[in-house]
């Protein structure tokens, strides 16, 4: 199966959700995730209507970026980015959905300052305190959002989770639940929206992270089919 069918699929499957939650499609954003896929790919995947796309290695996503800076597309850094890594992270990206220490805050902080850049960030929460997986815990993301709100060239616009692996998704709605709650409880405590988005839902989980409140799903094998590695 293509690309561009297997992303009319994807594209249907999003809208059925927002219709079941009366959402309007138009406030989900559609972020195809291109890890381990080479630019060609990329490059399919943009002239098939792909506006947003997402890496999860900043070594891997700079070699394509490389290839592709005149490609007219959004990149999203959504996997674990090491301190020493944000030079390059930042120059990259123009949303980060993986920020989780107060150690990489002021990294980022630094480089932007640098750049004269500023950059909407998304705070990373490991709502299910899986071992294996990185976030903030749940405890501890209100220290680290009101620090972010300091930072002069970081912008905290939301909160983004990456759910268990389960067969059924429904297992794991209660998540996708807790990180929009924890999101209201956030803006509540500020008496402002400033968090308007959750970056939630995988190919195995969005419609129900979609029923959720997601507004952006991060979304690979359904699109490309199974990674190589
Ligand atoms: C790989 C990855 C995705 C996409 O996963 P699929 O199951 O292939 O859709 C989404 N989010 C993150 C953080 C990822 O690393």
């Amino acid at each position: 199966m293509g690309i561009a069918e297997n992303l009319r699929k994807v594209r249907e499957r999003i809208e059925k959700a927002c219709e079941r939650s009366s959402r309007d499609p138009n406030s989900v954003t559609l972020i195809a995730v291109t890890k381990t896929h080479p630019p060609e790919v990329i490059v399919e995947a943009v002239e098939a209507g792909v506006k947003h796309i997402g890496e999860n290695r900043v070594q891997e996503a700079r070699e394509k970026h490389e290839k592709l800076k005149n490609l007219d597309v959004t990149w999203h850094l959504i996997g674990y980015l090491q301190r020493n890594k944000v030079k390059y992270a930042v120059r990259i990206f123009q949303w980060i959905h993986s920020v989780d220490r107060i150690a990489l805050v002021d990294e980022l902080e630094k480089r932007l300052e640098r750049e004269d850049k500023k950059l909407p960030v998304l705070l990373e929460v490991n709502v299910a305190g899986e071992e294996s997986k990185h976030g903030v815990s749940p405890e501890q993301l209100e220290e680290l959002f009101m620090y972010t709100l300091k930072a002069k060239h970081l912008r905290p616009v939301g909160l983004m989770t990456v759910a268990p692996y389960v067969d059924d998704p429904e297992e794991v709605r209660w998540v996708f639940r807790k990180l929009r709650e924890l999101k209201d409880a956030l803006n509540e405590k500020v008496n402002d929206e400033v968090l308007k988005h959750l970056s939630m839902g995988m190919s195995n989980d969005f419609e129900v992270a979609i029923e959720e409140g997601a507004t952006m799903v991060r979304i690979g094998t359904a699109i490309f089919g199974e990674r190589k590695y």
